[in-house]
């Protein structure tokens, strides 16, 4: 049952600490030195194993819950040690059984940790060549309050990769790496895309695209588009969660005495009523007025009273103000 350890860290050269950016840094170097199209007779068996040892470590390494996994066997293990799955109480331990077809060149390791599933789209695919499926693709949608609250459709201007046609996401022309794409078997292209939005989306949702994202190689499916909502400011409004707030001046005199005036709302103006006595500060509630809720839990408006002192006011203004002091001052 035992199988034997392998050190994703030290076949990719990174600490066990390395971030996603240094470890995939560290696979591009490598994945392009050990390339086996770029050697030759018995070097080219050897360019083969590595480049499959460097793949399996950076198909672990770049997927957080693969990584997290992997890390879990502990740092006691050492490169080439006798590993027994079942210590780690995995519900994915070697059977011995699986075919090996299943998993493009995997390693009896990584299966015994992650089952016989085949390589992910991620990184592997300079070294796979059958159907696989696109990179899932995140990005952001920037919308304002309107927009989020009535919902509709909007196109969207997007940089996306495309299989590379020079290599056809290879990596590799003859020998050589692919001078168009890097070697990365991807290039980035503008494309338009109309992205229905749901009356109510709020800020942080995240809206996805089945098959807009990545290109799939060797007649593999697209990838996912996922876009995260981010509300621009409003000039007006400012939201909270499902509540919007509503800052109103109101002049001394409305305040003190009351009044009805016109509050624009994300559906249309509505008159409020100034309840005589209102202070600064206070919120007055609109209900439902805010952004739409899934179960018709809509949110609700608040309306926060400011009292604006006009600093340009007439004489005869002046004067009244003045007895009203008069009364204090009697
Ligand atoms: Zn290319």
């Amino acid at each position: 049952m035992a199988v034997t350890f392998r050190d994703y860290y030290e076949t990719l050269g990174v600490p066990r600490d390395a971030d996603e950016k240094k470890i995939k840094a560290a696979y591009r170097k490598l994945a392009r030195k050990w390339h086996p199209d770029l050697h030759t007779g018995k070097d080219k068996e050897r360019a083969e194993e590595k480049f499959k040892e460097i793949n399996e470590a950076y198909e672990v390494l770049s997927d957080t819950d693969k990584r997290a996994k992997y890390d879990r066997l502990g740092s006691n293990w050492r490169n080439g040690d006798q590993f027994d799955p079942g210590d780690m109480g995995s519900t994915h331990y070697y059977s011995g059984d699986f075919n090996s077809a299943d998993f493009q060149g995997f390693s009896d390791f990584f299966a015994s940790i992650f089952g016989s599933s085949k390589p992910g789209h991620r990184g592997a695919s300079t070294f796979y060549d059958g159907p696989m499926r696109g990179q899932d693709v995140e990005s952001e949608i920037e919308l304002t309050l309107e927009e989020a609250y009535h919902g509709g459709n909007k196109s969207l201007r997007l940089s996306a990769g495309k299989v590379c046609g020079e290599c056809h996401g290879r990596g590799i022309v003859g020998r050589t790496i692919c001078t168009i794409c890097g070697g990365t078997g991807s290039v980035p292209t503008l494309r338009n895309i109309e992205v229905k939005i749901p009356a109510g989306i709020k800020e942080g949702s995240t809206i996805r695209l089945k098959g807009q994202g990545g290109e799939g190689s060797g007649g593999g499916p697209s990838g996912d588009l996922y876009l995260k909502v981010r509300l621009l400011p409003h000039a007006q409004f400012t939201v909270e969660g499902k509540d919007i707030e509503y800052p109103l001046n109101l002049r001394p005199d409305q305040a003190v005495l009351g009044d009805k005036v016109m509050v624009p709302t994300l559906d249309g103006s509505v008159r409020v009523t100034i309840p005589p006595g209102t202070p600064a500060g206070r919120r007055l509630r609109l209900k439902g007025k805010g952004l739409p809720g899934r179960q018709g839990d809509n949110g609700d408006q608040y309306v926060k009273i400011n009292i604006n002192i006009a600093t340009d006011i007439k004489e005869e203004e002046k004067e009244l103000y003045r007895q009203i002091r008069a009364i204090y001052e009697k």
